[in-house]
């Protein structure tokens, strides 16, 4: 039965929010989590995740997402699946405005995710998993010696082929500006590095293959000369969207849109604290996820009983 009060009330079924519900519902507080889509958050998408502490054999996303889940159900965490429309302040109160209804919390924890932009091309939802991947710390393992590109230019673009390069046998980085974004230590090291090769100003038209990604599609924007190369992987580095739109004017939020917190993952208003991958600087993995959840929940706590 949902009622409409909680001490807290947590936005978002990733693995910050389901972490956080997980230590609120064990410190006995009453806990609502309101979920738009997959309870599990990203990592539903997450074939097999390795380096999340305690599964020595990995763990399919899917999986982890239902165990943690459990968890914190098991200790009284209470879920809908709505989408969160508005956070309202009134006097003493956060109002969590949902598709299912308005729900008051004392304190209000935000896990709602950042979503990974997209390039937009034929075969990149077709072969997500199967050799397009948006994470290099999470899939370069499965590309030793195999030739990858990544796509874009900024720094998250280049420490992703920086890093594919520890496992690659050729990282080729492709961007559609004739210079890096990225800053310039960044780049001298990216130059400096034997593996790593560059193609200017050119986009990504379609990515090709059978089961898995076997080439790509290019375009020389200033020449307008298409050709192909062949691949086994497909990095694609430009940029995330935090999935704050309906917290505008109400937090703090960084230029990109993710939300300012401090150590204890507290926002700016009191009360209301932010969780995971929406946060700014967040290093977007599936255990410091968790660990800010743990962390929202014990502040939250200490709020709400202080
Ligand atoms: C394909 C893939 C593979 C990955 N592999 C790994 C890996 O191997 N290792 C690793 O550590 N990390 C991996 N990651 C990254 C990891 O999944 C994220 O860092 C982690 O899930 C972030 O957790 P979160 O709880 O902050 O956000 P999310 O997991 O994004 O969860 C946020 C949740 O909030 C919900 N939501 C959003 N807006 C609203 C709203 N308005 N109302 C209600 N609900 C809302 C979303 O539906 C989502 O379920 C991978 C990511 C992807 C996409």
């Amino acid at each position: 039965m949902i009622n409409n009060n909680y001490d807290v009330v947590i936005i978002g079924g990733g693995p910050a929010g389901l972490a956080a519900g997980l230590y609120t519902s064990r410190a006995r507080l009453s806990s609502l989590l309101v979920e738009k889509g997959i309870v599990g958050g990203q990592i539903a998408f997450a074939e097999q995740i390795d380096n999340y502490p305690g599964f020595p054999e990995g763990v399919a996303g899917v999986k982890l997402g239902e165990l943690l889940h459990q968890q914190a159900t098991k200790y009284g965490l209470k879920t809908i699946i709505a989408e969160v429309t508005a956070v309202e302040l009134r006097e003493n109160q956060k109002v969590v405005k949902t598709t299912e209804g308005n729900f008051i919390g004392q304190a209000v924890i935000i896990a709602s995710g950042s979503e990974r932009n997209k390039l937009g091309v034929p075969g990149e939802e077709e072969f997500t998993g199967k050799g397009v991947s948006y994470c290099a710390t999470c899939d370069a393992y499965f590309f030793r010696e195999q030739p990858v590109a990544v796509v874009g230019g900024g720094n998250a673009a280049i420490s992703e082929a920086l890093y594919l390069s520890k496992f690659a046998s050729r990282v080729i980085v492709m961007h559609r500006r004739q210079e890096l974004r990225a800053t310039r230590i960044i780049q001298e090291r990216a130059f400096a590095e034997p593996k790593i090769e560059f193609l200017w100003n050119t986009v990504v038209e379609a990515i090709e293959g059978e089961d898995m990604v076997g080439g790509l599609k290019l375009r020389n924007v200033l020449t307008g000369e298409k050709f192909s190369i062949n691949i086994s992987g497909i990095f694609i580095a430009v940029g995330f969207k935090p999935n704050t739109g309906y917290l505008k004017g109400v937090l703090p939020l960084d230029t990109t849109g993710a939300i300012i917190t401090n150590e204890k993952m507290e926002t700016g208003i009191p009360g209301i604290f932010a969780a995971g991958d929406i946060r700014s600087n967040s290093v977007r993995q599936v255990i410091a996820a968790a660990g800010d959840g743990a962390t929202a929940a014990i502040y939250a706590e200490r709020f709400i009983t202080s």
